[in-house]
């Protein structure tokens, strides 16, 4: 089969001499060949040199760069990708260690490989694709993955029913396993364990972005009482009640995710009584739960998903702010995040310092924080940065 041939409009072969890894419609002057969605094209520039090589979808992002080299895209490559991204993972001490089974191993373009998420969760691994090209190579992908990762994982589950993009015309997108099949389902983080629900939970099943922000919670929950909002599978909950916390809340509307929660009290803290967990919308709790917290966590799902929903996002961020704000104790600690992409670090800070400046609290900053190291940001490509929080303190 003929790699099909995409060439650029002149001048758009900028950004790509600057390595980043998506290629706009609009940059495109012609395609030969016809592809077919998630098919591999390589990219030339107006005048006839080669500049990348990568996945072909319908949309406006058409092609996701896989490298900037002239290379085949088969078995090899896929071994030494994940090998790459296994070794990155090895240099964080990630890697076969018994306190932490759970991490993400590959981070789309992060690690040079978009539209491909896989996090590992003890002997299983969770692959998501996020593009047409990276499904249709899901078998290439598994077999290299089984391959890379001998040793420490014997199980392959895919997951991908709602996160590929519904213009591709795609057979067999089912979750299931590709390889193995097991039924062992508690990640450990930090020695703390979790339930994690691959066939119906959220993301690939867990929030693995939040290890480390859980890590420094736990130092600031002593005494404390503690509201851990929006708190799917009860995360920095277990974390607050492992530093000492006084009492710990844990809020989320889905009564699936407080089931869930609950279960994970049962694993780690067996009948503790500091621990209690409500099925509420976070708005309706916040507005009528009192100033008995003086640590809360928000951390809410993505406001915006999309650049034209920016602006109502940040309102959002603002009210569900200054409403923390308003209740805190005086001398509480405040962990907020955003996790939507479109949302800048600076358009955050302005969104919970108007929160802050409506309360009329003073507030200072203590911490500034975003995704741990598992989930890299390619230098080239910035939008890779999507977690952002601030932890602040509130006289
Ligand atoms: N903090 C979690 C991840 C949060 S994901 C962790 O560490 O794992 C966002 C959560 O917000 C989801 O579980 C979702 O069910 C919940 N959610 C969405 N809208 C909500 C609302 N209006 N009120 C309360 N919870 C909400």
């Amino acid at each position: 089969m003929t790699t099909s041939k995409v060439y650029l409009k002149a001048g758009k072969e900028e950004s790509l001499k600057r390595f980043h890894p998506w290629i706009f419609s609009g940059a495109i002057a012609r395609i030969e060949n016809k592809p077919q969605e998630g098919e591999v094209v390589k990219v030339y520039t107006s005048k006839n040199e080669f500049i990348a090589i990568g996945h072909y979808q319908i949309g406006s992002i058409m092609v996701r760069v896989l490298s900037f080299k002239e290379e085949n895209i088969d078995e090899k490559f896929w071994e030494t990708r994940l090998e790459e991204a296994l070794n990155l993972r090895r240099s964080l001490g990630l890697v076969d260690n018994p306190e932490n089974n759970t991490y993400r191993l590959v981070h789309g373009e992060g690690d040079n490989l978009p539209g491909l998420i896989i996090d590992i969760y003890g002997e299983t691994a969770v692959i998501q694709s996020h593009s047409a090209g990276m499904h249709m190579e899901r078998t290439k992908i598994s077999n290299a993955l089984i391959k890379v990762m001998k040793g420490y994982i014997s199980h392959i589950y895919y997951k991908s029913e709602t996160t590929l993009p519904f213009k591709a015309d795609l057979l067999s997108t089912e979750n299931g396993f590709l390889i193995g099949g097991s039924t062992e389902n508690v990640a450990i983080e930090n020695g703390l364990k979790f339930q994690v629900d691959w066939l119906k939970g959220q993301k690939t099943g867990f929030f693995v972005d939040q290890r480390e922000n859980r890590q420094l919670l736990e130092k600031y929950a002593k005494g404390r009482s503690v509201l851990n909002m929006f708190c799917y599978t009860g995360g920095f909950s277990f974390y607050a009640m492992r530093g000492g916390a006084h009492l710990v809340h844990s809020v989320d509307s889905s009564a699936k995710a407080i089931s869930l929660t609950n279960e994970n009290v049962a694993l780690n803290f067996p009948s503790d009584e500091r621990h209690q967990a409500f099925a509420e919308d976070a708005f309706k709790y916040l507005e009528e739960m009192g100033d008995k917290y003086d640590l809360i966590v928000l951390d809410p799902p993505a406001f915006a998903k999309h650049r034209d929903a920016l602006r109502n996002a940040l309102r959002g961020y603002t009210k569900l702010n200054a409403k923390a704000f308003e209740k805190i104790k005086p001398g509480g600690i405040l962990f907020t995040f955003s996790c939507s992409q479109v949302v800048s670090k600076q358009d955050f800070r302005t969104a919970v310092f108007t929160a802050a400046a409506q309360s009329g609290r003073s507030v200072s900053i203590l911490h500034q924080l975003t995704q741990p190291a598992d989930h890299p940001i390619n230098i080239y490509h910035p939008e890779g940065e999507y977690l952002k929080g601030l932890v602040l303190y509130v006289k």
